[in-house]
């Protein structure tokens, strides 16, 4: 058991053979002070708005006070970073601080991230800043409300203290406000957590994990068995094929996928510098760590979540002992992602059941399309959903209510026009074969694309402002970002464009590791 405070703590940085987690307590702040936090967790965890406001939340989610009952622990992962297993990594800088039984009998497990070193914390100093905590505390709420599968965000206290950071767009280092964002999730198990003991050769303690996780996490499957150990692990590919499906629905790039920032429950974890696609471009990544490589970019994730899937096939084979049934899984997730992303595609363009014979090409061209001249996919597909005119309009008709999401109108010669006209009648000509009338086509289209997303600029300015000490607009995307599929009038400012000042600029579409 390590000790908070202990002068020797940096010497205790080690590799931590033959355990799942050490115990490990949060390092004390000096000046705890909530920003903000989320109150459908707060609701969750039964907590109530005035509760959250008490000087003694701002203790516990500092990590300065533990309630009774917490016992916090360190978990101890490994990974394959960037394609090359990395060994092991573990929590270097999230303590879990234990886990809440609600009124309900949901359970959720409380964590903090950046509330000091910890065994796992390596080179690093176990602190997060308020840059980095700001956009997972607003992301991570902002996938819920879209209906993305996501670990939450109950808080964000700033410590009072000072962090030091090297910044990747001049290489200074530079001073920031410390921070800590108080995560939520049923598990925090990551694809990673059974490598590490599969790498080990610490079978027993493999499987004592799987179980583990199978009847903490996966009850329904029953006590654990080889066969329990394949359902689960179908269920896992299944599960990660529906989150990929909606990462590539709303536009959202991870930017990370390392095997240790994938959860075992198929969530969003770990917001690092993950991006938005504001122009679609499915090479796109926000990760100037990626910029070479582009591993990790828009258009690749579906493909790097299956290389994935196989890394943990491979971890929990020698539970299993015959390739050919993880195979299986794999073929699964494959099936699961294209049948899934069909109909995705079918229902962004309000067409109902995915018909192969039209669809298919329809789909391809409209990928042409969207890469024909920068247009934002936000709006292009909002805009979409208005669209009424006569497939006989002209080119020009046609393509009228759609002008909003292009970045350069000027480059829509005769040429371009004509061939998204073309798409665009094809389309109509798809959409009303189908029988749905047009608002009942849109109404059904702006269910599924958002109309506000967390744009990389806006998360930008909202983090400026808060340091600054204007925490104002963190709890005005929070509240934008609550109705994503609905009008708000007066909020219209949060649903356009990306501004021409925040092309290429650090923090609004490029980002580092260094959080
Ligand atoms: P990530 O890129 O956020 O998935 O982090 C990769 C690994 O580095 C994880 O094991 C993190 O816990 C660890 N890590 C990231 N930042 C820090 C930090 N400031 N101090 C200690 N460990 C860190
Ligand atoms: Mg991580
Ligand atoms: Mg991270």
């Amino acid at each position: 058991r390590e000790l908070p405070g202990d002068p020797d703590s940096s010497k205790r940085v080690r590799q931590v053979p033959g355990a799942c987690y050490s115990l490990f307590e949060p390092t004390p702040v000096t000046q705890p002070q909530t920003v903000a936090f989320s109150r459908e967790v707060a609701e969750q965890l039964d907590l109530s708005p005035n509760a959250c406001e008490s000087e003694q939340f701002a203790r516990v989610f500092a990590g300065n006070e533990l309630l009774p009952g917490m016992q916090p622990f360190a978990m101890c992962y490994g990974g394959h970073q960037f394609g090359n297993w990395a060994g092991q990594l573990g929590d270097g800088r999230a303590i879990n601080l234990g886990e809440v039984m609600n009124r309900g009998g949901q359970r959720s497990v409380l964590q903090l991230k950046g509330a000091g070193r910890t065994p796992y914390s390596r080179q690093g100093d176990g602190l997060a800043v308020l840059r980095s905590s700001v956009r997972e505390f607003l992301c991570s709420e902002a996938m819920h409300h879209l209906g993305v599968p996501t670990t939450r965000a109950l808080s964000l206290v700033l410590t009072g203290e000072q962090v030091m950071r090297d910044m990747f767009y001049d290489g200074h280092p530079k001073l920031e406000l410390g921070a800590i964002v108080c995560r939520v999730s049923p598990s925090f198990i990551r694809f990673g957590s059974f490598q590490v003991h599969s790498w080990r050769g610490e079978i027993d303690i493999l499987k004592q994990l799987v179980d583990y996780c199978i009847r903490t996490d996966f009850p329904h499957l029953g006590e654990p068995s080889t066969e329990v150990y394949l359902q689960w692990f179908n269920e896992i590919c299944r599960t990660t094929a529906e989150l990929m499906v909606h990462w590539m629905r709303v536009g959202f790039v991870h930017g990370v996928m390392n095997t240790d920032n994938m959860s075992i429950l198929g969530l969003t974890i770990d917001y690092g510098p993950y991006g938005w696609l504001e122009d679609y471009d499915p090479r796109w990544t926000p990760n100037t760590t990626d910029a070479q490589g582009r591993r990790y970019c828009f258009g690749q994730q579906p493909q790097i979540a299956l290389w994935n899937l196989a890394q943990l096939a491979n971890a929990i084979y020698p539970l299993i002992e015959e390739v050919e049934p993880l195979q299986q899984g794999l073929q699964i997730y494959g099936d699961i992602y294209q049948q899934d992303w069909r109909q995705m595609m079918a229902d962004k363009l309000g067409l109902g059941k995915f018909n192969p014979a039209t669809d298919e090409d329809l789909v391809k061209e409209l990928e042409q399309v969207l890469m024909l001249t920068e247009t934002d996919m936000t709006i292009f597909y909002r805009r979409l959903a208005t669209l009424t005119a006569g497939i006989d309009a002209d080119d020009e008709e046609l393509l009228q209510p759609l002008l909003a999401a292009y970045y350069q109108p000027d480059e829509l010669d005769a040429d371009k026009t004509a061939r998204i006209a073309h798409w665009l009648r094809t389309y109509l000509t798809r959409a009303r074969r189908s029988g749905r009338p047009d608002d009942v086509r849109a109404e059904k289209m702006n269910r599924v694309n958002p109309k506000y997303v967390l744009r990389n600029y806006l998360a930008q300015q909202a983090i400026d402002r808060a340091e600054g000490g204007d925490f104002s607009m963190i709890g005005e995307l929070l509240d934008v970002l609550r109705q994503p599929y609905d009008e708000q009038p007066e909020k219209e400012r949060f649903a356009e464009k990306r501004p021409e000042w925040a092309r290429n600029r650090a923090g609004c579409s490029m980002l580092s590791c260094s959080s």
